[in-house]
């Protein structure tokens, strides 16, 4: 019998003896080991066979309730109480579905259909805000499309296809949380066709369009072509099942208040004195709107009855751009306190300056969205400078500083 000092000992996996190796890792049997290129390998596969059983955040989604969906769009968008209320319940339901159908329960009698969302509002608003924050909380992959950009197939533009790639690159082409995740469809309104009637030539860039994305809103398969658009020809097609993607489509629907107030006023009596007015307060129409105003919009009854859930967003006054100025937990304002912090500098925003910055965002009539470029011009001199001045502690934004910046630099903000 060979004595123990003269067993050889071998690596299992690889049969290289322990003497040529650079650590060898003995086992509880005599003789057999584990070397240490081999042990490196097998913790890989063990970390790949891990990931691979893991269950992605996107197919295991936590159901948030309309409560807590609302109290999170709260740290972020400013007012639009009723779109977010509405926004609530719609991804409550679409979620609480997606977990129904996933739970083997599609095949019985009761059939929840999906709650795809129209918003209807002013540009600068909160709307792609609103969609993007309630993707964020879920944690499933994210696009925008505009919907300018697209036309019907085989025509130049982009296919509606397209869209899908966006949200599989998004999801680094994990097809499975792509297929749980959310799309928003800006500018919805600009493929409106023209006039209430359906004309018998077909419209290219309105009706055509709306026609294409009813695919693609269905929930069907639908082939997506990885890297987009129609300059490879050659690519593998991807398929993805809509079914489960919630559609959020967005658009400024100018001028629809004069639909929303003439069915009203058809309807009942009390809006004929607001209709005689000059101008008709949007916001007072608007929340008032239904599907049947957008078909009269220009949208097609089969695209509108893809989106079961229609609301509106309010108009942003002076009070609620302040707001969005300090409030939300990432405002601007906060985000360049934190640049400076990092520079150990104390910035401080006078009140009188952050009035001053509203009452421009409103005299441009540039919006929530203009508040960033009106600041980015205000403070990029300090920006430039305030990181070399060793001496300064603490920098003040008053409204004289503001003032002074901006007149040298007014026409730079359209
Ligand atoms: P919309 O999609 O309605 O055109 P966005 O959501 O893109 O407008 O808004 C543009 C920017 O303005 C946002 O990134 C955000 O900084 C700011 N903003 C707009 N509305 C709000 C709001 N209600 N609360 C907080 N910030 C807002």
């Amino acid at each position: 019998m060979a004595k123990e000092k003269d067993i050889q000992e071998i690596c299992a996996f690889c049969g290289r003896p322990a003497s040529r190796v650079n650590k060898f890792y003995t086992s509880m049997f005599q003789g057999v080991g584990i070397c240490d290129s081999c042990l490196r390998e097998v913790n890989k596969m063990v970390a790949k066979e891990h990931r691979h059983n893991e269950v992605s955040p996107a197919e295991h989604l936590e159901l948030k309730t309309p409560k807590e969906i609302f109290d999170f769009l709260n740290q972020y968008v400013i007012g639009q109480d009723r779109a977010k209320k509405t926004l609530a319940v719609a991804v409550y339901n679409h979620y609480k579905r997606l977990n129904y159908v996933a739970g083997g329960k599609s095949t019985d009698d009761v059939e929840l259909e999906k709650s795809n969302i129209i918003m209807i509002g002013e540009t600068g608003t909160g709307k792609t805000l609103l969609a993007r924050t309630i993707a964020n909380l879920l944690n499933v992959p994210f696009c925008i499309a505009d919907a300018t950009t697209l036309t019907q197939a085989g025509y130049v533009g982009e296919d509606v296809e397209n869209i899908l790639t966006r949200l599989l690159q998004n999801a680094n082409y994990d097809v499975k949380k792509a297929e749980k995740g959310i799309v928003f469809i800006d500018e919805i309104d600009k493929i409106a066709r023209k006039g209430d009637n359906p004309s018998i030539t077909r419209d290219v860039s309105g009706e055509g369009v709306q026609q294409s994305l009813l695919k693609i809103l269905e929930g069907t398969m639908v082939n997506v072509p990885p890297e987009g658009g129609r300059k490879h020809p050659e690519q593998q097609f991807i398929q993805v099942n809509t079914r489960n993607i919630l559609f959020i489509a967005a658009g400024a629907f100018d001028g629809i208040e004069r639909n929303i107030a003439s069915r009203m006023n058809s309807n009942a009596i009390g809006f004929s004195e607001s209709l005689k007015r000059e101008s008709i307060d949007t916001d007072e129409f608007l929340k008032y709107v239904q599907p049947q105003d957008l078909k009269r919009f220009g949208l097609i009854p089969e695209l509108i009855g893809r989106f079961p859930v229609l609301t509106s967003l309010d108009k942003l006054d002076e009070q609620a751009l302040k707001r969005i100025l300090t409030e939300p937990k990432n405002a601007i304002t906060k985000q360049y306190q934190k640049l400076f912090e990092m520079d150990n500098k104390k910035l401080i925003f006078e009140n009188e300056a952050l009035d001053y910055f509203v009452q421009t965002a409103l005299k441009y009539a540039l919006g929530a969205r203009g508040l960033r470029s009106i600041m980015e011009n205000v403070m990029n001199d300090l920006m430039f400078s305030i990181p070399d001045d060793k001496q300064e502690k603490e920098v003040v934004i008053t409204k004289e500083y503001a003032e002074k910046v901006l007149d040298t630099k007014l026409l730079k903000l359209k």
